[in-house]
């Protein structure tokens, strides 16, 4: 990748022929056409919001003379720039010069670009910036961009993602899945964790309909006209989870939901059973992972782990060894009673405390409790035969 540091270009070069659009919240061009300072895969412009306290800022600091920081520029032709870092503080400049808001004077007094005395306009129009303008292949370009944002609010993945394969595919997919008004939102933000603004929403869309490699995906159809494919799976998906969990619960949101579509959407579900199913298990005390439910009750309501059933504790398991290690030894028999009752040299044998496992009699998934009385002492052999329950 090429570099060029630019310190010749001034505030005024950079808002020649600003244009800001109201609609989509974004500082457009500059440099008389040359540049442009948000491009499709950029963020909107923030500074505005928070009563514009960032974007006075960067009019205080020009005329204070004090530095706004290094602007990078990606070249993609000789006649075309686009900002890669600045955009924000571009969009702020660009924003005063053309009066859409205005700063506080010495006396408090507000003060638009078009209102102030002839020196101080002058001021901040030639004031120059840093720039950087670099030229490279993608690769190298998102690497880059990865390094520069360390310093400011880093672009999350798939913000960085959007930069890389911009184009036709990107703008539509931003649309669909990036858009705040979009009437979805809502029913998917059931499922879907994350803001829509920082991209999560198309992120996950993404991640779904490539079985988790996005980048491979957006590369594939960088150039497309047509998300279809994309928007259906996402939606089959969606469909999906409401069909089979009519009741919607917060630990719902953010699950793998991708992954439990490509296993289980074959299998047929009667909702209402799911439904008596999950409240079961939502009203069970012993159960410490409320999101596994949902992975649990689709396999067919088997694999405990999911759950993280509460396990005795060690002064419970102590007690119970004490116990049963006593009685054993009055009676001749092993400490474990599964031992106890087999034929082999076992049947005798007293295993020490950390060579037993604790294991509930009547299995919690029959009802059990995770409570003393519940509770047997097994070698680690018998404990493991029996499975976790
Ligand atoms: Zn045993």
């Amino acid at each position: 990748m090429e570099t060029t540091f630019k310190t010749d270009i001034t505030v005024k070069d950079i808002c020649e022929g600003f244009v800001y659009n109201e609609l989509e919240g974004k500082g457009l061009f500059g440099l008389a056409g040359k540049l442009t300072i948000q491009p499709e895969y950029q963020r909107n412009y923030i500074y505005a919001s928070d009563g514009g306290k960032k974007e006075m800022a960067v009019i205080e600091s020009v005329l204070k003379r004090y530095p706004i920081g290094l602007i990078y520029f990606n070249k993609v032709s000789d006649n075309n720039l686009e900002v890669l870092d600045g955009q924000q503080r571009i969009t702020s400049l660009g924003r005063f010069l053309t009066d859409k808001f205005a700063i506080k004077d010495e006396n408090g007094m507000e003060q638009y670009f078009s209102g102030m005395a002839k020196d101080k306009q002058d001021k901040i129009l030639k004031t120059p910036l840093l720039i950087y303008e670099c030229e490279g292949k993608e690769s190298e370009i998102k690497e880059w961009f990865k390094t520069i944002n360390i310093a400011g609010v880093p672009l999350s993945d798939q913000e960085l993602l959007n930069a890389v394969y911009s184009g036709p595919f990107v703008t539509l997919c931003k649309e669909e899945f990036s858009n705040s008004q979009n009437a979805n939102i809502q029913k998917w933000g059931a499922y879907v964790s994350g803001s829509v603004n920082r991209q999560e929403f198309l992120e996950r869309a993404l991640d779904w309909v490539s079985k988790g490699n996005i980048g491979d995906y957006m590369s594939r159809h960088r150039y497309d006209k047509s998300i279809t494919e994309l928007k259906t799976y996402f939606n089959s998906v969606i469909d999906w989870i409401s069909s089979v969990f009519t009741d919607v619960e917060s630990e719902m949101r953010g699950l793998e939901w991708g992954r439990l579509y490509e296993q289980y959407h074959s299998k047929t579900y009667d909702p209402a059973k799911v439904s008596a199913e999950v409240q079961k298990l939502y009203g069970d005390p012993y159960i410490k992972s409320r999101k596994g439910v949902f992975e649990f009750v689709l396999g067919g309501s088997v694999d405990t782990k999911l759950l993280e059933v509460r396990v005795f504790d060690e002064a419970t398991k102590k007690a119970v060894y004490t116990t049963q290690t006593a009685d054993a030894k009055t009676k001749g028999k092993s400490n474990c009673p599964l031992c106890a009752i087999g034929h082999d040299a076992n049947k005798s044998k007293i295993w020490n405390f950390d060579e037993m496992d604790a294991d509930h009699v009547a299995a919690w998934s029959k009802g059990g409790a995770t409570s003393a009385k519940n509770c047997q002492m097994l070698c680690r052999t018998h404990n493991r035969a029996k499975g976790n329950r």
